[in-house]
């Protein structure tokens, strides 16, 4: 971790990553993917109940660096109870805010607490890290049971 990230960040960050959110599996779960990150070294599985077009239960087990890990968990809290619409929206809008395309401090109100990954967009080689459990959401989310890669 390094410095430069703002301490309001690492608190959060450290917090899902001591403590987990949603950690775990489901069983019978209506979609769920593996993700890895070669990069890094992370591996996230996402396990998810749908119900009329609603993520009513995410759960994510894996091995991650901090941010893997604290994006995974803040992830499920997030899009708990969400429409898949709704999360597709947050999806892209997360995507945005790390990979630039979104000029910074630009007015993302649905992103919240999320916003707090912002920083991550100056460390391209952790974009990744922090992106990779909502790839692996939305396979599992597509229904799509086959290995997700970043690469
Ligand atoms: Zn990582």
């Amino acid at each position: 971790m390094t410095a430069e990230l703002s301490d309001l960040y690492q608190e959060v960050t450290l917090d899902h990553q001591k403590s987990p959110r949603n950690y775990g599996t489901l069983d019978e779960p209506d979609g769920h993917a593996d993700g890895a990150n070669p990069l890094c070294g992370d591996r996230v599985t996402v396990h998810v109940k749908i119900h009329d077009g609603v993520a009513t239960d995410v759960r994510f087990q894996g091995v991650g660096c901090a941010i893997c890990t604290s994006s995974a968990s803040m992830m499920t809290t997030r899009v708990k109870g969400k429409s898949l619409e709704e999360i597709d929206g947050l999806f892209s809008s997360f995507h945005d805010l790390l990979t630039g395309d979104a000029a910074p401090g630009d007015d993302t109100p649905t992103l919240g607490k999320l916003k707090i990954f912002e920083g991550v967009r100056n460390f391209p080689i952790r974009v990744k890290c922090a992106t990779l459990p909502w790839h692996t959401l939305r396979a599992a989310i597509l229904g799509v049971d086959e290995a997700v890669t970043t690469e």
